[in-house]
């Protein structure tokens, strides 16, 4: 793969082979936007266009440097991940990054480092990297991927050029699905509406039972009560079967998907109230129950549930008590769906 096989970011690709051309390279970067839309993927073909044996604006992906870089094979490479069991990147990590910096590179001009979920690092880890980033060598490259930019630290950011990445149509999610997952047409495209432009959520979304979960939910949902405020909580987390996961990090991106599917039927509802003619919404198999569910909720009652399940949302990437996060939302909207006045979120969550 190289930069001609990545179809849908042309205008990173652009400023990139703009800056290559024009040997104008960032000491460091930041790329931010939501998971499963490339930037790892980006990153890695960046590093065979600088590498290259080939130079220039493109990698030639046949010499030995670039399929090294697909093997993970090259030394003047380097990615950082958050190792196995932890959600974060810690000290030690930034440490073996400035020892890994401090010798000159091996086999080309540059050394290029990759930092993925950099926006997960402590105070300690983020002092860290500072450090490296006040006083790069000559020859680094340090690419940090993000997905919350706002969860980086400003002094850390101040430091880097931030290059957003944006969401994948869905004509190109469905193309990927359908290529390289080898899914049907039908489902491609099923999945790719619902994936808010990202392919890590729509392969997540394509196991087995990832649509049946999705039906069962959007039919429960337009069946809300407000006596459901009792059970529900736990009605969702059995038959999405939340409990059955082991690894909490599991149970966490289960109950994002579960809050993501929650939004994108309230978004639903706001746009079958809002709009008129052909609706474009995320559930399109259920249109008509949506529409006539739309007609006994008011706008207001609609963004307020929108606004609750966006804030649950970031609750969770700060790790929030997951039952307890899930819980509270769904009191939440069953008050504001009903009419009810509800205490701010704010003061139901402990941070951190
Ligand atoms: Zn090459």
């Amino acid at each position: 793969m190289s930069f001609k096989n990545i179809s849908c970011q042309t205008r990173i690709v652009q400023l990139f082979q703009n800056a290559i051309r024009n040997n104008r390279l960032a000491h460091a970067y930041i790329f931010a936007g939501q998971e499963g839309i490339g930037k790892m993927l980006f990153s890695r073909e960046l590093a065979k266009t600088i590498f290259c044996q080939h130079p220039g604006i493109d990698a030639c992906d046949s010499c030995n440097t670039c399929q090294r870089i697909s093997h993970d094979n090259f030394s003047d490479l380097f990615f950082i991940l958050p190792e196995k069991n932890s959600r974060v990147i810690k000290i030690d990590q930034l440490k073996e990054l400035q020892d890994v910096l401090s010798v000159k590179p091996l086999e080309s001009k540059y050394k290029v480092v990759i930092i993925q979920s950099a926006d997960r690092m402590n105070e300690e880890a983020s002092n860290c990297l500072l450090k490296t980033l006040e006083e790069p060598p000559s020859y680094a490259i340090i690419i940090l991927i993000a997905t919350s930019l706002e969860s980086v630290r400003e002094t850390v950011r101040s430091r880097c050029q931030i290059v957003r990445f944006s969401p994948l149509s869905p004509t190109v999610v469905r193309d990927i699905l359908i290529n390289r997952f080898h899914l049907d047409n039908k489902r491609a495209e099923q999945l790719a509406a619902v994936s808010n432009g990202s392919i890590e959520r729509a392969a997540l979304l394509s196991g087995a039972d990832a649509l049946e979960k999705k039906n069962w939910l959007i039919g429960r949902l337009l069946k809300l009560e407000i006596h459901d405020n009792l059970t529900f909580s736990k009605e969702l987390f059995d038959e999405w079967r939340i409990q059955d996961l082991d690894a909490l990090e599991e149970k966490r991106l289960q109950v994002k998907e579960l809050i993501l599917s929650v939004l994108l039927y309230y978004r639903d509802l706001l746009v079958c109230k809002t709009l008129e003619g052909e609706l474009p919404v995320h559930y399109p198999d259920w249109k008509d129950s949506l529409l006539s569910k739309s007609t006994s909720l008011s706008e207001d009652a609609l963004f307020n549930i929108i606004h609750v399940i966006r804030t649950s949302l970031e609750y969770l990437d700060h790790n929030a008590n997951i039952n307890l996060l899930l819980e509270n939302m769904i009191t939440k909207i069953l008050h504001l769906q009903f009419g009810y006045r509800i205490p701010s979120l704010h003061e139901h969550f402990s941070l951190r």
